[in-house]
């Protein structure tokens, strides 16, 4: 097997989520993903520092999934090796009153990354033609004129040196109800469960529909979109950081040239 063949390709064209099947591995093991995965994660983190030191460019990472796909885990177990000094994760909830006199974008281009920086969007600006589109609190015409200003925006980003990497955490009903029951029974765990993750639940194939034709709409050459099986955590975990490692090595980065003054010996 090439050493890389199970790299997810980004989404092109017409996406049927239920043709991927959310517990796919690429015949990979839990057991031999552990070891690459600390070594991708050791990767990442060699290149975030280059990243940093160069400070051209910035990478954004969007993260969505429905309830319990793994949005948090994701970003433990993959994002782990990042130095915290220039990754910021920023979780988007429900807007606030300020956010929402503002337009949908407002408080979406704040969190982006600056240059040499590492953004990573638990939920992000993708809230607006989901959540609001299942509960029928935007039009279809607004949600096409969304999709379209979030094309331009991300398309503006890649232009001004940042890099658009999204991924949808492609989870299974069953697989969701699974960790719903676990979560219940975990008082670790039971504190992240609501009323309302039920109800969204019951509203999964319009989630799934709206997904759909968000990701078909906004996955482009410059910030595609990857649809990650993530019934096996361990599997989505290395999926994840296969094509992050893969975005920033294809910078091919190297270290920047000390100041002309730096190396004279005194
Ligand atoms: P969690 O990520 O589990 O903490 O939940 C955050 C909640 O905020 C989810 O139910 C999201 O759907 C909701 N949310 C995030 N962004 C928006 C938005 N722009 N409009 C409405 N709800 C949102
Ligand atoms: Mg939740």
């Amino acid at each position: 097997m090439a050493k890389d063949s199970h790299l997810l390709s980004p989404v092109d064209g017409k996406l049927k989520l239920d043709k991927i099947d959310p517990a796919e591995t690429h015949g990979l093991s839990e057991a031999g993903a552990k070891a690459t995965l600390a070594k991708d994660v050791e990767r990442l983190s060699e290149l975030h520092d280059l990243l940093y030191a160069n400070r051209q460019r910035a990478l954004l990472i969007v993260l969505q999934g429905m309830d319990s796909a793994g949005k948090d885990g994701t970003i433990r177990h993959v994002m782990q090796g990042l130095s915290p000094q220039g990754t910021v994760v920023s979780p988007f909830k429900q807007p606030t009153a300020e956010e929402l006199s503002h337009d949908f974008l407002w408080r979406v281009h704040q969190r982006v990354p600056a240059k040499g920086g590492i953004g990573i969007f638990n939920r992000s600006h993708y809230e607006d033609v989901l959540v609001v589109r299942v509960h029928h609190l935007i039009s279809d015409k607004v949600a096409k004129e969304r999709l379209r200003a979030i094309r331009h925006f991300e398309r503006e980003l890649d232009e001004s040196g940042v890099i658009v990497r999204k991924f949808f955490l492609h989870l299974s009903r069953q697989e969701q109800a699974r960790r719903f029951e676990e979560r219940r029974q975990d008082r670790r765990k039971n504190w992240k469960m609501s009323a309302a993750d039920f109800k969204e639940a019951e509203l999964w194939d319009q989630y799934q529909q709206a997904y759909e034709q968000a990701i078909e709409a906004t996955s482009t050459a410059e910030c595609p979109w990857y649809v990650v099986p993530s019934d096996h955590r361990w599997y989505r975990n290395l999926a994840v950081a296969k094509v992050l490692v893969h975005t920033l090595q294809e910078l091919e980065m190297d270290w920047p040239k000390p100041p002309k003054d730096a190396l004279a010996a005194d």
